[in-house]
């Protein structure tokens, strides 16, 4: 199966993915994790992205599509694959359908998780507060003012994605303010309305994907 996770930052994609992914046996592919490695690897390129990730803004889409097309490449994707914080541009969508199109391949579902702002701002404002209390650290780009430019960012050239799947009728939308499992409930739902996966959770508020619901 090959997936979609959308949301903005905070959002909890990476913690659903994650549970999809071991729940599905197909890697979870987060970009933000790929040019995290990037960075580490103390290279040219990880330099240059480190600077723009601190800042919360975009690394630019070529890169990110390389990087992305390179992984989807790996025979541990043949079954399929999650992947989490891409495309997050219009142009990033484009450019995933036309390598999957020329592999003869196209996604099956786009997960999104959709959230208040004010309260991902409470919630990323708790966890800064939390780590500082145990000592513990957190991400540069988690600290509220970083995370304020990600949201915009998010707003204006990520939410469009959210319309471009919409329009391939492989969208499917839940609240992500719910509780961790009321959220996998839901994506677990519109995935069974899509024919893709047998439910066996009970299912809370979810909406269908156009192109398969009856
Ligand atoms: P994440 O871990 O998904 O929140 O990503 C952390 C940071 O990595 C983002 O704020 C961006 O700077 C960068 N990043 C991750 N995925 C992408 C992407 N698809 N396109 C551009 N930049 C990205």
């Amino acid at each position: 199966m090959r997936l979609v996770m959308l949301g903005p930052p905070g959002a909890g994609k990476g913690t659903q993915a994650t549970k999809f992914a071991t729940r599905l046996g197909i890697p979870q592919l987060s970009t933000g994790d790929m040019l995290r490695e990037t960075v580490a690897s103390g290279s040219a390129l990880g330099l240059r992205a480190k600077h723009i990730m601190e800042r919360g803004e975009l690394v630019p889409d070529d890169v990110v599509v390389s990087v992305v097309t390179n992984r989807i490449s790996q025979p541990d994707t043949a079954n399929g694959f999650i992947l989490d914080g891409f495309p997050r541009t219009v142009t990033q969508a484009e450019a995933l359908d036309q390598e999957l199109a020329g592999r003869g391949i196209e996604l099956d579902a786009v997960l999104e998780l959709e959230v208040n702002e004010d309260a991902l701002l409470d919630r990323i404002r708790g966890r800064a507060e939390e780590a500082a209390k145990n000592g513990g650290c957190i991400r540069k780009d988690d600290n509220p003012e970083v995370f304020r430019t990600r949201l915009e960012v998010y707003r204006a050239q990520t939410a469009p994605v959210t319309k471009y799947y919409r329009a391939q009728g492989l969208l499917g939308t839940v609240d992500g303010l719910q509780s961790i499992d009321a959220v996998t409930a839901g994506l677990t739902a519109v995935l069974a309305k899509a024919a893709l996966l047998r439910i066996g959770d009970k299912i809370s508020d979810a909406s269908s994907i156009g192109k398969h619901s009856s």
